[in-house]
């Protein structure tokens, strides 16, 4: 079992072809480019003429291109379903929940156990113990490919036979990570607005960020179980820290475009009368 295909070599797909020729797998490699296989195949890695000769090398086939259609127009014929039928199929192209089902229902109609997965991490990072690839869908695939994945990234949560969940949960931690990159950029307008440094601000949060964590954390727990009472911090204290937001960039003169959408949102929640209540009842307007 230490044959494995990868179908696309974009920057993401020869970092993972690399990795496996460096752990030894016998690494069979696709791409549209035959170009961009030629330092694999030095490496060597061999280089299939056609997908579906790529897919019948191994028993576990990884496919990693911009997206899912790409990923349709490349599986979806009668030779690569063919080839595909009773092995494994990895897919780490990035996608949205309903696609991931739809990939398994094809999937399924053509006897593949398919496999549907979210990378977070960039190339570089790969490889590295601290590397994400979220999973989901057939336990079977999960279980017989668990040993090429972790040789791609040292963290492989599999979320459960639910397939949308890898693509689920990627996007919550990237929606986590654009509001903070959002409250981040407005962040260093201030400091630079007193003439501080950005840098040193990002030195802190990164030794804060544990701290950070759990104060998610804690507020996740509030919503799940919807105890919003006896708040820690309560709508009405943090509506006062979005206004000191707003008076700090009028008096700094810097633009105010996310306190202001901060405190629309704040007065939302006023306004249905949840000021009292714990910060996750903001999800009550979201809903
Ligand atoms: P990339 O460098 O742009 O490569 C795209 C790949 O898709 C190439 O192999 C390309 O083939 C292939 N492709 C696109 N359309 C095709 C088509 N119609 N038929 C055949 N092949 C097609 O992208 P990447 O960075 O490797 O990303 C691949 C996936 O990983 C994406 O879904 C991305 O969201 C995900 N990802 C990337 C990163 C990252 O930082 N790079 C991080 C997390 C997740 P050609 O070489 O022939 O053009």
């Amino acid at each position: 079992m230490n044959n494995v295909t990868i179908i696309g070599l974009g920057s993401m797909g020869a970092t993972l072809a690399g990795l496996l020729l460096k752990k030894g797998y016998q690494v069979t490699v696709w791409n549209r480019s035959i170009a961009k296989a030629e330092p694999l195949i030095k490496d060597g890695a061999i280089f299939a003429t056609s997908v579906a000769t790529a897919i019948s090398a191994s028993e576990v086939s990884i496919i990693c291109v911009s997206d899912y259609e790409a990923s349709t127009h490349i599986l979806n014929t009668q030779e690569v379903k063919q080839a595909l039928s009773g092995r494994v199929l990895i897919q780490l192209s990035t996608g949205s929940p309903q696609q991931a089902r739809d990939h398994e229902l094809w999937a399924q109609e053509n006897q593949v156990n398919y496999l549907d997965g979210a990378i977070a991490a960039s190339p570089l990072q790969m490889g590295n113990s601290e590397a994400t690839i979220f999973t989901s869908g057939s336990l079977k695939a999960y279980q017989q490919s668990e040993h090429i994945l972790k040789c791609l990234a040292g963290n492989v949560p599999y979320l459960g036979e639910q397939v949308s969940a890898a693509s689920s949960t990627d996007l919550a931690f990237l929606s986590y990570l654009f509001g903070s990159y959002l409250g981040f950029f407005h962040a260093a307008r201030i400091l630079e607005s007193d003439g501080l440094r950005v840098d040193d601000f990002g030195a802190l949060i990164a030794q804060v960020s544990q701290v950070v964590g759990e104060v998610i954390k804690y507020e996740s727990q509030v919503i799940q179980t919807e105890t919003y009472d006896n708040p820690q911090s309560s709508i009405n204290m943090c509506m006062t820290t979005v206004e000191l937001f707003m008076v700090q960039a009028q008096e700094a003169n810097i633009n105010n475009e996310f306190p202001v959408f901060a405190q629309q949102l704040f007065k939302r929640v006023l306004e249905a009368g949840f000021g009292n209540e714990e910060l996750g009842a903001l999800i009550k307007v979201l809903r």
